[in-house]
């Protein structure tokens, strides 16, 4: 099936076509109609496939430009592929009238006010923090953990994961990207994740 065929929305298929993507790859095939459905998502998928285009899809469809506060949330194991993320979807957000906020380490969040972009992108302490301090983790309507595997391998990050899970509502939709599905991923999902498709390719 072509993106469109799979339901994404043509200025975004437009987008895809402009950086070179015509077809969806094997996970983007896979994935999309079960993100865009609402279900929660497990693939197991090494980067290069092209999950980050499959959740960005999932994140722009979750969230209105009309409402100015967080609805989505991305996280990821460095700020290097946070800023990474960011940039593309960036892209797409701007052609959806969505804004992107890159939590970075470091800011001196305390003097801002409550954020009021859509969609927010960051390591799992920076989102803890904005989470505690700067928006309503209520509104959130979807959850990306990408590369998971490498985000537990940190010091504290699993943690700091499994307490942004408790703030989130049991109606968020949650998809979780990881090279491997080892135990520690395995217990997480078991203990996090209601009812998700499982992708493994
Ligand atoms: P990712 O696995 O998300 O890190 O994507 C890896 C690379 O694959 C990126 O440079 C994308 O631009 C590219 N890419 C993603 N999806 C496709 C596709 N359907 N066809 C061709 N290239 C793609």
């Amino acid at each position: 099936k072509s993106f469109e065929e799979m339901g994404v929305p043509k200025n975004l298929t437009e987008i895809l076509h402009q950086m070179g993507i015509e077809k969806p790859s094997k996970i983007q095939g896979v994935s999309i109609p079960y993100i865009l459905d609402g279900r929660n998502v497990i693939g197991q998928s090494q980067s290069g496939t092209g999950k980050t285009i499959s959740f960005c899809i999932g994140i722009l469809d979750k969230c209105s430009p009309e409402k100015h506060f967080p609805q989505a949330i991305c996280v990821a194991p460095t700020r290097e592929l946070a800023r990474q993320i960011s940039e593309i979807l960036i892209i797409f957000a701007t052609e959806m009238n969505l804004k992107v906020f890159n939590g970075i380490k470091g800011i001196k969040y305390q003097e801002m006010g409550n954020i009021n972009q859509q969609i927010i992108v960051g390591t799992p302490g920076t989102i803890l923090f904005l989470i505690k301090n700067k928006f309503n983790s209520q509104n959130i309507r979807i959850c990306v953990l990408d590369e998971a595997d490498i985000m537990f391998d940190k010091q504290g990050h699993f943690q700091e994961v499994q307490q942004i899970r408790q703030y989130l509502s049991r109606e968020t939709q949650i998809l979780l990207f990881s090279a491997t599905y080892r135990e520690d991923i395995k217990e997480f999902v078991q203990n996090s994740i209601p009812n998700p498709v499982q992708i493994f390719l």
